[in-house]
């Protein structure tokens, strides 16, 4: 049985209230430990550490080599513990072991050794005015940097928002997704061993309404980096508005994947089915929509169909599973309703739609692909989070993009064709953030992470999360020689 507590100030610790919740593991949903639930007198204390780790100067003023040292610490200690993090996350997020190993950890640790590199490559920028004034550009941390994380990759996620934070000189109280306490448990672990001086990250545990709507509003906390849903974004918002937070934010998509009648159907197929089937469909930039060419829809169609029956689904432990059960019996039942409410509209489920046969217990659900769609239906319109790809017709260019921008997300763009011209022309007019050509999400750790209209605000990776939004510019002026001060009062 786990027991995972709160850190806070290096130190673990229950709720002050005591108070815990349970831990169900989505391969039985039975209980497999309790997690201390934050409440928020538990956010204070953590937001206090933080603040007095922040005002102290002992991180933030550290030395950048040491920093940037301590830094790759964690990701070395990641790499080392890489097996428990891997068993942790598998037990507790259904997520198949062979995404967890090749794909989520190995990225956890890059986190921080690119933001190590990006602490030790830092500039500010000097503007000089006729040899008069030397006016320079300097980048400050913000202070105590408050990280709502989700269940989905839920250590990749933290790291990614962790390295940023700590690599600018901000330190931390993370509140990860309740849905999955038990590898940012190890986290916690971890920055222990890299003795992180006390309070510089602190991780409280608990619901969103408890433990994270008191991080967003509490005073000494000055921005929040939040990833989940585009309706706890909104609401984060408003919480934040009375301190005057700078949100970062991570939020939901439905992102198209257009495939002309010109390509390699048998790449387009396995990028199709790898960009919504992978991590169980839980991810944000999943290529749920599929559009394609109406000359090539049929035979594109009945062979995604038998290579969508033929994914392997079970248990996430087992090294060839492609597909486990979902996060959590409450999730598993939103995704089943999305079938009624496919079926309801029209559509076809040609594929899965339930449980398969062989798993009564747990939160497996089959591969799932639906046909006759169109564009307006709500199964084409509204973030599954799921295995399921809904497909539909489109007949030129112009009719694609129409079709993928008629939607109120914007967060990643997928376009398979041979036409490189073309295939500019799309990837600049698609609304979205990110856009990757014949490919299929593979991320370049310097380029802006983020979506458009209802998928997020601001972006993050590169300089852009650890530079400009956990970092803040100070303009500073020099006169080269006394410059002209106009006189009042004589
Ligand atoms: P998901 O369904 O991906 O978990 P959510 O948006 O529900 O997406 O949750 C993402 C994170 O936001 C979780 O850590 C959750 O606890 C937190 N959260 C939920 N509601 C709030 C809230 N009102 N204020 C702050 N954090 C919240």
């Amino acid at each position: 049985m786990h027991n995972v507590q709160h850190y806070i100030n290096s130190t673990f610790v229950p709720s002050h209230s005591g108070e815990t919740f349970e831990i169900l593991t989505p391969l039985t949903n039975t209980v497999i430990g309790h997690c201390a639930s934050g409440q928020p007198v538990d956010i204070d204390h953590a937001a206090r550490a933080a603040r007095n780790a922040f005002d102290s100067g002992v991180w933030s003023k550290m030395k950048v080599k040491d920093r940037a040292k301590k830094i790759r610490t964690i990701g070395d200690l990641i790499l080392k513990h890489a097996n428990t993090v891997a068993e942790l996350e598998i037990e507790d997020t259904g997520i198949p072991r062979a995404q967890i190993t090749k794909g989520a950890i190995p990225r956890a640790a890059d986190n921080f050794y690119f933001f190590a590199d990006q602490l030790e490559a830092l500039r500010g920028d000097a503007y000089t005015v006729n040899d008069e004034w030397l006016n320079y550009v300097i980048y400050r941390p913000v202070g105590v940097a408050g990280l709502i994380t989700p269940w989905n990759t839920p250590f990749m996620l933290e790291t990614w928002k962790v390295a940023p934070a700590l690599a600018s000189g901000c330190t931390v109280v993370l509140k990860p997704a309740e849905w999955s306490p038990l590898s940012a448990s190890q986290l916690c672990k971890i920055m222990q061993e890299a003795d992180l001086p006390p309070g510089v990250f602190n991780c409280v545990h608990g619901y969103g309404e408890s433990a994270g709507a008191p991080l967003v509003a509490h005073p000494m906390v000055n921005l929040i980096s939040f990833t989940g849903e585009t309706t706890t974004g909104q609401i984060i918002i408003k919480n934040g508005a009375d301190t005057l937070k700078r949100y970062s934010m991570e939020l939901g998509g439905k992102s198209p994947n257009i495939v002309f009648a010109d390509v390699d159907m048998e790449r387009a197929i396995d990028g199709a089915l790898w960009q919504v089937y992978s991590l169980n469909g839980e991810r944000c930039t999943a290529a749920s929509r599929l559009f394609l060419q109406e000359s090539i829809h049929d035979e594109f169609v009945k062979r995604l169909a038998e290579r969508v029956k033929n994914i392997k689904v079970g248990d996430p432990n087992d090294m060839s599973t492609e597909v486990g059960p979902l996060i959590h019996h409450e999730h598993w039942a939103r995704v089943r309703h999305y079938m009624d409410v496919a079926r309801e509209d029209g559509a076809t489920i040609l594929v899965g739609g339930d449980r398969p046969a062989d798993y009564a217990k747990g939160n497996y659900f089959l591969p799932t692909l639906i046909t006759n769609a169109t564009n307006n239906m709500r199964i084409a319109q509204e973030e599954v989070f799921g295995p399921v790809l809904t497909v539909m017709k489109f007949k030129d260019e112009h009719d694609a993009i129409r079709q993928a921008n008629d939607i109120k997300y914007g967060l990643a763009g997928y376009v398979w064709t041979n036409d490189i011209e073309r295939a500019h022309r799309v990837a600049a007019s698609l609304e979205c953030g990110m856009v990757w050509i014949n490919a299929q999400n593979v991320r370049d750790l310097r380029l802006p992470f983020g979506g458009s209209k209802w998928s997020g605000i601001g972006r993050e990776g590169g300089e852009l999360s650890f530079k400009e939004f956990f970092m803040e510019a100070k303009s500073v002026h020099l006169p080269l020689k006394p410059a002209h001060v106009p006189r009042l009062g004589g």
